[in-house]
């Protein structure tokens, strides 16, 4: 029997694995330069941090946490999204102490217990990033330009870009107060009665027909903002319109997670069917006062690596994934030639070619087969009579043009050939 990922779960394999890498790159490049600095936070915590932070009565946490007690009885949970880790490491080591907004940026697997479909995984990759301490219209808007950079330098042209506001404690209580009323009189089942009690800007997020059908005249919380919130939103907006961020006001964005106020968004793209958001976030004025800590305004997101690569592949630009390893491969033949060109790569690799051998004593033709393979644009042929002329057979993979080239001379012609 051999061993299968488990459901929900893939790995990546070459060649596409280094496209992961790569758009990882590129999505967290616009932060870094925004001085956004690196965060690295364990993959479990605490479950209560998860109940407590992203809420109990959402689906994350109700449903969705690989929760297990560790061998001395606490109970741990692999971690499902990655904001309330930051904000525990920000408190954890104080760095609200010291000048503000601190600016982080992550990038890690995530795990939920969702039902697995194309898009939607139990093990997922974020690249998130976070501003703390700050409460303050331009940093909404500079997270959210920087997000939208990231997917521009990726070359994708079909996302759209989502906004909403959810307002604060001052609005935010005299909406659920009246969409709760709304709510009280439609025919829905138990769960959802239940919601409404509990979380009842959740129940917009229904995506039943039925349901949605009976929400058509819901009151939109963006209908209920004080004036502080009205004015804070504007601000946004001005902003990612002066910066030319095109968005679509979305009245009904709520999101899954409780611990957002204000400003919320989300990415989403055209060609994904039902799981279409690549990315979102918003401001979660509250969350840090929820764990324990100070009164911290802060804003952040996390973008779907796993679903930008499927973006990127509707759109057509992961191209031609064929594998090119390297740019040049040697081709020993026989066991002296084995050890010569064993010093030859190390060589040209000190030298900065990315270069590889026939392993396993393959003959000429199993090697030429390899060199082709590793898409390499020169392959190397050393056999006794090389060897006694201190000398390599240089061949061009794409001419088939060959020429010898003395050893000690190989790693200058290769790479002013590969310049
Ligand atoms: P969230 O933390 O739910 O706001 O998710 C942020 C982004 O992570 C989403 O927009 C998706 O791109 C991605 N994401 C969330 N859940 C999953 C999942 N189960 N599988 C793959 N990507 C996901």
């Amino acid at each position: 029997m051999t061993f299968q990922a488990p459901k929900g779960t893939f790995d990546w394999l070459p060649p596409r694995s280094e496209r992961v890498l790569a758009v990882r790159e590129t999505l967290v490049s616009p932060v870094r330069q925004a001085g956004y600095g690196y965060i690295e936070t364990p993959v479990f915590e605490d479950t209560e941090l998860f109940k407590r932070g992203v809420g109990e009565s959402t689906d994350v946490v109700s449903k969705e946490m690989y929760t297990f007690p560790d061998k001395a009885g606490r109970s741990l949970t692999l971690r499902p999204e990655g904001t309330a880790p930051v904000v525990r490491a920000v408190l954890q080591h104080n760095l609200h102490t010291g000048q503000l907004p601190v600016k982080l940026w992550y990038s890690g697997s995530q795990f939920r217990y969702e039902r697995a479909q194309k898009g939607r995984y139990r093990h997922f990759w974020q690249v998130g990033a976070e501003a703390l301490g700050a409460e303050d219209p331009a940093l909404d808007a500079e997270l959210i330009v920087l997000a939208w950079r990231g997917f521009r330098d990726l070359g994708l042209r079909e996302v759209t870009l989502l906004l909403n506001s959810l307002g604060d404690k001052t609005c935010r209580p005299v909406y659920r107060a009246a969409l709760q009323d709304f709510l009280r009189v439609l025919d829905l089942d138990e769960e959802t009665r239940a919601r409404i009690e509990i979380n009842p800007l959740r129940v917009l997020d229904d995506k039943r027909p039925e349901v949605q059908e009976q929400l058509k005249g819901a009151p939109l919380v963006i209908d209920h903002l004080c004036e502080s919130c009205k004015a804070y939103h504007e601000e946004v907006r001005g902003l990612l319109t002066a910066c030319e961020v095109p968005f679509t006001d979305d009245p009904r964005l709520v999101r899954g997670l409780d611990y957002y106020t204000r400003t919320t968004f989300e990415f989403v793209h055209g060609g994904l069917g039902s799981q279409s958001a690549v990315g979102g976030g918003g401001r979660y004025d509250g969350l840090s006062e929820m764990l324990g800590g100070p009164s911290l305004p802060s804003v952040g997101w996390a973008l779907g690596v796993d679903r930008t690569l499927l973006a990127m592949e509707a759109e057509g630009l992961l191209g031609d994934t064929a594998d090119s390893r390297v740019q040049v491969y040697g081709v020993p033949l026989g066991d002296e030639a084995r050890r010569r060109m064993f010093l030859l790569v190390e060589e040209l690799r000190r030298a900065g070619l990315a270069t590889d051998m026939a392993f396993g004593g393959k003959g000429l033709k199993g090697a030429m087969k390899g060199a082709d393979r590793s898409g390499a644009r020169f392959a190397l042929i050393l056999g006794d009579r090389d060897l006694a002329a201190q000398a390599v057979q240089v061949k061009d993979l794409t001419t088939a043009e060959q020429t010898e080239v003395p050893l000690a001379q190989v790693a200058d012609v290769l790479k002013g050939k590969l310049q």
